[in-house]
């Protein structure tokens, strides 16, 4: 079906930036750069330069920029590596590819880790920590990085969706040993397919990913340093991804705006947990904007009829998955926001005629639901 409001808009994305991103490409291609170019130099530095770290490193995804910088931290068989549960499972899948045991720690009100939870699960084995930076929200990082420096741990960010996220005016992927980007089509920063980056200070950590994300060869001598993996930024890419770091400031105000309209249209709507959560440290970047109900798949069903698509993260807890061999940890906020959490549509192209839409079906549905209420309670 057609929505009246989609969650993302792909194609409007694209008709707005189709001269910059068709000059780029065909210029790529003409050029004949596809392979470990100037394109990819040139988006390395740019990255860097926003991000505020020395480095940038392209590779493939942000899986394989969390599995090759928990490998630069000398993380293997042997160690425990702690992190949420409440994240995507490329977080997790990382550790386990690294030869590690997985962690699990519940998320706070905000959806990121609960610093305490964090520092409870410490072990004589945990050698790592991964903060996930989840909907364009930095996690507590002061507590984090001072909890992890007292245990002498390697930190490394998931912040694959938290490009341009800031906490106490530093930014999302400079607090740690590495900060791991995704550049999948659907986060802020998106590209023609799967892409990530690393981002450090360490030369070391810089170093290593160069080299293991091409087969572990150094190309100005031809010496084989490590058995790398096959998981370069492409060329093409990277030359897309250039031109849009240019329009992600903007993107992220408008974020925040559309953020803000979504805040204002339901601020007195009851039974509603909105995406707000003050503390002025805090600069988000909204990559989603999350609601909670308790009538999570009800207002879901509604907004469908009512042509407004949304989106469930996670409908159920990483370890139900039986597949992936988990222990359940049992966290009470990670399972309930499972139950209760819904994502608004937000993108860049979000226009505020599309939130006042989703705004007043939302109001409807809970003016409905009270009604109904009423009703059943006979008064
Ligand atoms: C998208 C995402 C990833 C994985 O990114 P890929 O580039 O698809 O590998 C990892 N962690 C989080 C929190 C994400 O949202």
């Amino acid at each position: 079906m057609s929505y009246r409001v989609p969650f993302v808009d792909p194609r409007e994305h694209y008709r707005r930036l189709k001269t910059e991103v068709d000059f780029a490409i065909t210029d790529t291609l003409a050029k004949g750069d596809l392979v470990l170019r100037q394109q990819l130099r040139d988006f390395e530095q740019h990255l860097a330069e926003f991000v505020g770290t020395k480095y940038a490193v392209g590779v493939n995804s942000c899986y394989h920029a969390l599995h090759f910088s928990l490998l630069a931290g000398g993380v293997g068989p042997g160690d425990e590596v702690i992190t949420v549960a409440h994240t995507f499972v490329a977080t997790v899948s990382a550790i386990v590819h690294a030869g590690a045991k997985p962690v699990l720690v519940d998320v706070r009100e905000d959806y990121n880790m609960d610093p305490s939870a964090f520092e409870a699960a410490i072990t004589s084995r945990t050698k790592a920590v991964i903060p996930v930076h989840l909907n364009g929200r930095v996690c507590e990082m002061d507590r984090i990085m001072a909890v992890a420096q007292k245990h002498g741990l390697v930190v490394i960010e998931d912040a694959a969706q938290a490009l341009g996220a800031a906490f106490a005016g530093k930014r999302a992927g400079s607090f740690g040993l590495a900060g791991c980007f995704s550049f999948y089509p659907f986060k802020a920063l998106g590209g023609l397919g799967d892409g990530g980056a690393v981002t450090t200070d360490d030369p070391e950590v810089a170093r290593f990913v160069t080299l293991v994300r091409f087969n572990g060869e150094d190309r100005q001598t031809g010496e084989f340093h490590h058995h790398g993996y096959t998981a370069l930024l492409d060329n093409v890419q990277a030359a897309v991804l250039d031109v849009k770091l240019r329009h992600l400031p903007d993107w992220i105000q408008h974020r925040r705006k559309i953020a803000n309209l979504y805040s204002a249209g339901l601020e007195v709507t009851e039974g509603l947990q909105l995406a707000h959560f003050e503390d002025d440290r805090h600069f988000d970047s909204y990559q989603n904007y999350v609601i909670r109900t308790e009538c999570r798949d009800q207002l879901r069903q509604y907004l469908k009829v009512e042509g407004v698509e949304t989106l469930v993260h996670w409908p159920k807890p990483m370890w139900e998955h039986r597949g992936l061999h988990l222990e359940n940890p049992g966290m009470a906020e990670t399972e309930s926001i499972c139950r209760e959490a819904i994502s608004l549509p937000m993108s860049a192209e979000t226009t505020p005629e599309q939130v006042e839409i989703a705004t007043d079906s939302i109001r409807k549905f809970f003016a409905s639901q009270s009604a109904a209420l009423r009703a059943g309670t006979g008064r």
